[in-house]
């Protein structure tokens, strides 16, 4: 956990909502999260966390409501009619995914790339470096998950923990000032989960500003500065998460934790 009370705010999402069709999954959602600030969300299947992160990446558009990432508006601008909004221009959404980085349940890694290739795809894309500091810095982000042995390996020859690390560093790569982690362990054997949230802990330790969708409870309450539970597209608690973990304020949390505890994790 890091001192992040008197930084700046980094995510501001602020009352967003979004509709599929007549189903409406974000309902006014607003929050901040404060440079190196750790956020976890936990809640039901179908609250609405995924949704969350892709608008915040803009890989979702929203009807309602404002995000800023780093102080710069996601997705959309003032048009000078009727201070109606508009839709950005590709060129401004590819910035701001760079700037907020995703990590998902299934890592999508090139199979016929090796670990290094993919980590260093986006850079070499996108960093107007020369290919042998791109390659360094890639190799040492490798190391940073452990995995500077398996730079030459092809991801169907990793473990689903070794490929989700190398996501992570394909992540890093960018370099994001905020990452996004929706259910990164939730593929995984049990046996390999560890590994990864070990990875996330580090990047925790170093200021990274990130939010982590997961329900892995325990690491939620050891790693995250605050705690969010969505509900049926809504924040029905938002605290520290031993507090909130303490004394939940919502009858749904508890049962939530209930039912979730007794492992019936959609059904809450
Ligand atoms: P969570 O990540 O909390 O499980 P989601 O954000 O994935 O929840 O989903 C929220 C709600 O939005 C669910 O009711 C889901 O069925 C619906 N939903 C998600 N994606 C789509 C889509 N592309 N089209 C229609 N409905 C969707
Ligand atoms: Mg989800």
């Amino acid at each position: 956990m890091n001192d992040v009370a008197a930084t700046r705010p980094m995510i501001q999402v602020q009352k967003v909502s979004k509709w599929f069709g007549d189903l409406r999954v974000l309902d006014e959602i607003s929050f901040d999260v404060r440079e190196g600030e750790v956020v976890v969300m936990v809640g039901p299947s179908g609250s609405g966390k995924s949704t969350l992160l892709r608008c915040i990446n803009f890989l979702e558009e929203f009807q309602q409501g404002c995000i800023y990432v780093d102080g710069k508006p996601v997705g959309y601008r003032k048009g000078a009619e009727h201070g109606k909004r508009v839709r950005q221009s590709e060129a401004e959404i590819s910035r701001l995914r760079m700037t907020a980085g995703m990590v998902f349940q299934n890592y999508n890694l090139f199979p016929h790339r090796t670990a290094l290739d993919n980590v260093m795809m986006g850079p070499l894309m996108f960093h107007q470096r020369g290919k042998a500091e791109i390659r360094d810095e890639c190799m040492a982000l490798l190391e940073k998950v452990g995995l500077a042995d398996k730079a030459s390996a092809y991801p169907s020859r990793l473990s689903g923990g070794q490929q989700q690390r190398i996501a992570i560093a394909r992540s890093l790569a960018m370099h994001p000032k905020v990452i996004l982690f929706d259910e990164v362990t939730s593929a995984l054997d049990p046996e390999l989960v560890d590994e990864v949230l070990r990875t996330i802990r580090d990047l925790s330790k170093e200021g990274m500003t990130m939010i982590i969708v997961t329900h892995e409870m325990q690491f939620a309450r050891d790693v995250a500065d605050r705690l969010l539970f969505f509900y049926q597209g809504k924040i029905l608690e938002d605290g520290n998460p031993r507090e909130v973990f303490a004394n939940p304020t919502t009858e749904r949390f508890k049962a939530f934790v209930r039912r979730f505890s007794q492992g019936h994790l959609a059904a809450a």
